[in-house]
């Protein structure tokens, strides 16, 4: 076992990030920042007044006036710096990751370097996908084109199980296209991204204005939509709170991208490679603790299904070892919250009582010397149908479902009806046939052929579907057209 020493985080009480300067603040309401493997608080995280809110669109909005005069090449070398410090503060970064979130640090590193792949795909867009486009002569002496211009400002509402990643869908995107922004971290693991702006703040120096961030919730979320001056709003978190912000962006006239919640689920069919679909099944539901939006939770089987695969899954969940994320050796983190490992509780409670047969039991799992830590052990259904709860609603935790149906036209019907969520859906196969049948019929955003977690790359959009998805453009690269308006330039010289 090595484990990697924790970074020691200053800021007792976080501050908020407001034209350039750490600002402690004036709220009297805030919460403690957990380590969820030790149980013990890495400090305060306060709730923004409005006043604070209103201070950081404002400074905002006046970067904006200069940023976008600021040319493209001069924007680019920003993010060049910015991709310079993810490498250099690279396994820092990762641990402060693991040490608020919980994931283990080979997944907290997989998060740093997810972010810094959107850094260098905006690179490439604010070159390419940036552009107008022009047509000469559209009729006699007159010329016609279009120009994308930056719109201003945004706000980025972040959830809590990418805390690094997550921001850097839309970020660098924005940035580079000229607009500023205010990021909103969640309140459960503000410290990794408040952490990296600090960073920023230091090394790369972008203008006053440029980032700036708050800590909040709801309220906060609410007023930086409401504001006049937010010109937009990028939101990854639940469904019924997605639901929410799409609303209001709706109802103040404001661009959103609403990425919600999931039930994912992955098909293995008899002609599947065995030892693929084992591991990949099991890395997919288990990784980053369950709590991963493209986690496919539920394992559907057809009759046909060889015993030996079930308890391959259930054999290899058992032996994943649980612990710190910071001892290298761990293969699943604690859950981030007390209150996610009660919800895992409850479903697996509910599992029961719905006559699912746990083949896996991980209530009663324990990490020496951590126990305080929110930790719980792979739990493994089977005999579970498509209208359980454990089944068809989210439970964002380490329970795989195992459902049996006839044959593949069964398992789609299941995956598009069983539940309102379309995040992401996967087959193991190797019969083509079965896998086109599948990805043309599954509505799901990222499809998964032989791949248990179908997360895109930063260059093309992360789709979602139905209940995972409101909205029209996608995170990465997609938030191109987002972020900017195109102008129509009818010219006449003659
Ligand atoms: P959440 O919905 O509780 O919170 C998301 C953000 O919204 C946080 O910043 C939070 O402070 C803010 N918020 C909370 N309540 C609010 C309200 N009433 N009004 C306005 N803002 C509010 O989500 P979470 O628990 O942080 O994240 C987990 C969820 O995110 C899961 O459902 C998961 O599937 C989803 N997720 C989706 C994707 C995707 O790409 N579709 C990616 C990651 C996570």
């Amino acid at each position: 076992m090595t484990l990697l020493p924790e970074v020691q985080y200053q800021q007792k009480v976080l501050k908020l990030l407001i034209q350039g300067q750490w600002k402690p603040s004036q709220s009297s309401q805030a919460q403690p920042v957990m380590n969820p493997a030790t149980g013990s608080a890495i400090c305060n995280v306060p709730f923004s007044l409005k006043e604070e809110v209103d201070q950081a669109v404002e400074s905002s909005a006046s970067a904006f006036e200069k940023w976008k005069e600021v040319p493209l090449t001069e924007r680019v070398q920003y993010l060049f710096k910015l991709k310079n410090l993810f490498e250099n503060h690279f396994e820092e970064l990762a641990r402060i990751n693991t040490q608020n979130h919980g994931k283990t640090i080979v997944e907290s590193r997989g998060d740093v370097k997810r972010a810094t792949e959107n850094v260098e795909a905006a690179i490439g867009a604010a070159y390419t996908l940036s552009k107008g486009e022009h047509l000469d002569q559209v009729t006699t002496g007159i010329d016609e084109g279009t120009v994308k211009e930056p719109l201003g400002v945004f706000a980025l509402v972040c959830p809590f199980n990418f805390p690094i990643m997550i921001p850097f869908w839309f970020l660098p995107y924005a940035i580079v296209l000229g607009c500023t922004v205010v990021v909103k971290p969640s309140e459960v693991t503000p410290v990794p991204m408040t952490w990296l702006a600090e960073l920023i703040q230091d090394e790369v120096k972008f203008p006053p204005g440029v980032i700036n961030l708050v800590q909040g919730s709801r309220e906060t979320v609410e007023h930086l939509i409401a504001h006049p001056k937010v010109k937009g709003v990028t939101f990854v978190g639940s469904t019924p709170v997605g639901r929410h912000v799409y609303k209001l962006a709706g109802e103040h006239g404001k661009r959103a991208i609403v990425q919600g919640g999931a039930k994912n689920s992955i098909l293995i069919m008899p002609d599947a490679d065995p030892a693929i679909a084992v591991d990949s099944s099991v890395s997919s539901i288990f990784g980053n603790t369950g709590q991963r939006c493209l986690a496919g939770a539920n394992i559907i089987v057809t009759k046909e299904i060889n015993r030996n695969l079930i308890e391959g899954i259930a054999k290899r969940s058992s032996s994943l070892k649980i612990g710190y994320g910071l001892d290298e050796s761990t293969e699943m983190g604690p859950l981030t919250t007390e209150k996610s490992k009660a919800k895992v509780l409850q479903y697996i409670d509910n599992g029961l009582s719905d006559g699912a047969k746990l083949v896996l039991d991980g209530r009663k799992a324990g990490v020496k010397g951590y126990d305080k830590g929110f930790f719980l052990g792979a739990s493994v259904f089977t005999e579970a149908s498509p209208d359980m709860s454990i089944a068809k609603e989210e439970i964002f935790g380490p329970i795989a479902s195992i459902v049996q149906v006839s044959n593949l036209d069964q398992a789609i019907e299941m995956i598009n009806t069983s539940t309102n969520y379309g995040n992401a859906a996967s087959i193991f196969t190797s019969n083509g046939y079965s896998a086109r049948k599948f990805r043309r019929n599954v509505r799901a955003g990222n499809i998964g052929i032989n791949v248990g977690v179908p997360a895109p790359m930063a260059f093309f959009p992360f789709g979602g579907m139905r209940d995972s998805f409101f909205g029209i453009l996608h995170g990465q690269m997609d938030s191109v057209d987002f972020f900017t308006d195109r102008k129509v330039i009818i010219s006449r010289w003659s």
